[in-house]
């Protein structure tokens, strides 16, 4: 089976692993946990972006036991040493943005979830003080914090049948700070559209996943990506999805190096590219 061959890799260590019980409440702080997975300290509000935490992603056809594709690079941190989190939010139903086993290890009664549009019956049986869905163009309110959800380049589905489920690019502000997730998204000016009044201080964008090139419309290349990211007006970028899982047919490390040639020049605006490094906006 192919993926048997693709899986025979072993999984590597991250090259740092962060220190988020240091991080202050009056910062920005977050870290990647890989793939399209977050950590986020935002000026108090402890926040968990799409994480897949585990060895592997893919459809657990029982309990926790999943039936897919492994990761090249461990979570910097074990689910069991984040905590619990204020906020969950998911982008789309996705297996690599929507992990069952991940996202009941952060069940709890102070903890709450913004899903996409249609996603909410894909959490029955999970316990969370709240699971509210958020479709494009709705802003919810989380205490001083604002999720939005913006309209990008792809789709939802769960399940090929699933039509009915949106994807979800996030806006996410606080206290006058603004952090654009891209999450899945093909190249579309739809984005800056919908954030012309917006100051965006980083933006997340996936570099990884475009090829074969039908793959591109539904995936930015890293050129697109940094492309958007620009036409947004965001002070620094940070490159997410890829290296972590391999989801398609480019070589595991081609987005990181095609996303640095072309940054050069303004690598400067790159806030990191490390599985498990911390980036802090004071
Ligand atoms: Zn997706
Ligand atoms: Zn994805």
């Amino acid at each position: 089976m192919g993926l048997e061959n693709e899986n025979k890799h072993t999984v590597l260590q991250p090259k740092y692993i962060p220190t988020p019980e240091k991080w202050r409440n009056e910062d920005l702080t977050l870290t990647w946990l890989g793939h399209a997975g977050f950590l986020i300290n935002f000026h108090g509000t402890k926040i968990l972006i799409d994480p897949a935490l585990y060895d592997k992603i893919g459809i657990t056809p029982i309990g926790n036991y999943t039936l897919g594709v492994k990761r090249y690079v461990q979570s910097p941190l074990p689910a069991t040493q984040i905590g619990q989190v204020d906020l969950l939010i998911c982008s789309h139903a996705h297996t690599d943005h929507f992990d069952y086993p991940t996202l009941r290890h952060f069940q709890s009664a102070k903890t709450s979830v913004f899903t996409a549009k249609n996603t909410k019956q894909l959490w029955d049986g999970m316990s969370f003080q709240s699971i509210d869905e958020i479709q494009w163009g709705e802003e919810k309110q989380f205490g001083a914090l604002k999720v939005k959800a913006i309209e990008g380049r792809h789709w939802g589905a769960r399940l090929p049948w699933n039509k009915e489920m949106q994807a979800n690019s996030i806006l996410i502000s606080k206290n006058g700070v603004n952090l654009f997730f891209g999450a899945d998204t093909g190249y579309t000016e739809a984005i800056q559209q919908q954030l012309r009044e917006v100051d965006i201080d980083l933006a997340i964008m996936g570099i990884g996943a475009y090829s074969p090139k039908s793959f591109e419309a539904h995936h930015a290349t890293p050129e697109q990506a940094i492309q958007m990211a620009e036409e947004i007006g965001a002070k620094k970028i940070l490159p997410m999805h890829w290296g972590t899982f391999k989801l398609s047919q480019e070589c595991i490390d081609e987005p990181i190096k095609r996303f640095n040639l072309a940054m050069s020049g303004k690598l400067d605006k790159i806030a990191i590219q490390d599985i498990g490094a911390t980036w802090i906006k004071s």
